[in-house]
């Protein structure tokens, strides 16, 4: 895509300003994808197939295209914002951002979220065949086929957020260490990032639920993940009091017109 188109997009006043930053990335499921920027820019890049392909040179001149305009948007906003890019500061915030992501990982809960998600893994391998999730369902009768579609929209659900959950729990505690840090009173972007773990959380519970109901045989293993992840929701809850009064852009936002 060509900067000025970037550009162009940018403007576009149907776009909701920020919205990539609290969602989930699922975007063929996310009912904003026609107001996001994030979604428009991607779009407009696969509409040349050629770009996506590494071993094409589309791709390439399409990255070094951007390059230009995005170092000349970072500065604009570094400049803006009061951020110094100087060797020796950069140096010193590198070392700063180790130590925050190091804190931020070894928070308990972002221990007991990256513990939720390799037993999800374990789970994956010990209660289900290599082949038999997102097998072909075409073939069977309706019933078999309605069963194992729902099944295999559930476990969807289950993979898409198992590691989303840690992720943004560990953005949310490495912003909170921030906002502490700096006093940023105005956003609380620890919240937005808490407020989306714990979506993810409460889907994955439904969805642990519903497959617990369609296979009744993983009913044991199930019980034990729904526990584990209801301890996390709750432990998320205490760290966050406030979290899921964050209004996201767009999700959160009360006027119907969002959704036109
Ligand atoms: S807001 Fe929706 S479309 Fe945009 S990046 Fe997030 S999930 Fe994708």
């Amino acid at each position: 895509m060509r900067s000025k188109d970037l550009i162009d997009l940018s403007d576009d006043p149907n776009l909701i300003p920020g919205i990539y930053n609290y969602c989930d990335r699922w975007c063929e499921r996310c009912a904003f994808s026609g107001r996001c920027l994030l979604y428009a820019t991607e779009k407009a890049e696969d509409d040349d197939p050629a770009s996506r392909h590494i071993n094409n040179a589309a791709f390439w001149h399409k990255l070094a295209s951007i390059f230009a305009q995005t170092q000349e948007m970072i500065s604009a906003w570094a400049d803006e914002n009061g951020v110094d890019l100087t060797p020796s500061a950069l140096a010193e915030g590198e070392e700063h951002n180790d130590r925050q992501q190091a804190q931020s990982r070894n928070h308990p809960l972002a221990k007991i979220a990256e513990e939720y998600a390799f037993a999800v893994n374990e789970w994956f391998e010990n209660e289900f065949e290599p082949m038999e999730v997102f097998s072909d369902t075409t073939a069977g009768s309706n019933d078999d086929d309605e069963h194992d579609e729902a099944v295999n929209d559930y476990l969807e659900v289950i993979r898409w957020y198992q590691f989303l959950i840690a992720v943004k729990l560990i953005r949310a505690i490495s912003s909170r260490l921030e906002e502490d840090e700096y006093g940023d009173e105005e956003w609380h972007h620890s919240d937005g990032s808490a407020k989306v773990a714990l979506i993810a959380i409460d889907r994955s519970l439904s969805a642990w639920k519903l497959i617990g109901e369609l296979r009744s045989e993983n009913g044991v293993s199930i019980r034990k993940l729904l526990l584990d992840l209801e301890k996390l929701r709750l432990h998320t809850e205490r760290e966050f009091p406030t979290a899921r009064d964050f209004i996201r852009p767009g999700f959160d936002e009360t006027s119907l017109d969002i959704l036109q």
